[in-house]
C-alpha cells in the first residue's frame, strides 16, 4: 500500500462528516451511558453540535486548515452544552492554531495538531489519565498514532494503532473512578460505567482510521 504524503481539507472534512454520521448513529449509546454516571446528556450534546458543524462545513469555502478547524471548533463551543462543549471545541481551536496558513498537512503535522488538541483538552479540564474522562481514551491514541509514525507506519496503519489504543482506553475508564466532572459526584459509584466522553473521543479516532485508510486506498 503507498502512503498518502500529505492530506488536504476534503479528507478532513470527510472525516469530521463521517464523526457527525457515528455520534448520530450512538447518539442513544452515549445518552445511556451519561445516564449512569451524569446526566443523559452526552449524545444529545454531540448530536447537536455536529449537526451543527455539518451544516458549516457545507457551507465551507476556503481550503485553510486554520479555518476550518476554527470554524468546527467555535461551532461546537456555541453549540454544545455541557463539559463537553468546550473540552471538544478548544480540541479544534488548537488544532487550527497548530495549521493556520496551511492547505496541506504531512502525516506527522496532522498527528503533532491532534496531540495539541488534546493537550489543549488536558490543561482546560486539567484532567489527568485515569480519571476516567474523554483524556483516557485521547491520550493514549496521540501516542499511539505519534509511535508508530516515528517507526514509518503509513498514516492509514498509525490511526489504526491510535484507533486501537482509543479503544483499549475507552474500555479501560470501566473500572475508573470519576474525579472530573459530573461522574465524580458519585464517588465510588461511578465504578463500573463506560465514560461517555471516553466513547465519542474512540469515535472520533475510529472515524479518522476509517476515512484515511479509505483515501489510502484510493490513492493504490
Ligand atoms: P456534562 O457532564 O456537563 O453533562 P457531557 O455529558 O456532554 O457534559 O460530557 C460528559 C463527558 O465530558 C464525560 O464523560 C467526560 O469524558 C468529559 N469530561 C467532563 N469533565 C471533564 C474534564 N474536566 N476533563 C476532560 N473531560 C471531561
Ligand atoms: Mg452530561
Amino acid at each position: 500500500m503507498t502512503t498518502i504524503r500529505t492530506i488536504d481539507n476534503a479528507t478532513v472534512i470527510d472525516w469530521i462528516l463521517r464523526y457527525a454520521a457515528k455520534i448520530a448513529a450512538n447518539k442513544d449509546l452515549l445518552t445511556t451511558l451519561d445516564a449512569a454516571i451524569g446526566d443523559a446528556d452526552h449524545g444529545l450534546n454531540m448530536d447537536r453540535g455536529f449537526e451543527e458543524v455539518r451544516q458549516r462545513l457545507a457551507a465551507h469555502v476556503t481550503d485553510d486548515f486554520g479555518q476550518l478547524f476554527k470554524t468546527i471548533g467555535m461551532t461546537l463551543l456555541s453549540k454544545v452544552g455541557g463539559a463537553s462543549g468546550p473540552l471538544y471545541g478548544t480540541l479544534f481551536l488548537r488544532m487550527g492554531m497548530a495549521s493556520a496558513d496551511k492547505t496541506e498537512l504531512t502525516p506527522n503535522e496532522f498527528a503533532a495538531a491532534l496531540a495539541g488538541g488534546v493537550e489543549g483538552i488536558r490543561q482546560r479540564g486539567s484532567a489527568r489519565p485515569g480519571d476516567k474522562t474523554m483524556v483516557d481514551a485521547l491520550l493514549p491514541a496521540v501516542l499511539a498514532l505519534q509511535q508508530a509514525l516515528d517507526n514509518y507506519a503509513t498514516l492509514c496503519d498509525a490511526l489504526k494503532a491510535a484507533s486501537a489504543a482509543a479503544e483499549a482506553g475507552m474500555k479501560a475508564t470501566i473500572p475508573m473512578q470519576a474525579s472530573k466532572g459530573r461522574a465524580s459526584y458519585l464517588g465510588p459509584r461511578s465504578i463500573g460505567h463506560q465514560d461517555p466522553g471516553a466513547t465519542s473521543a474512540y469515535l472520533l479516532i475510529l472515524s479518522a482510521a476509517e476515512v484515511f485508510c479509505e483515501t489510502a486506498d484510493e490513492n493504490q
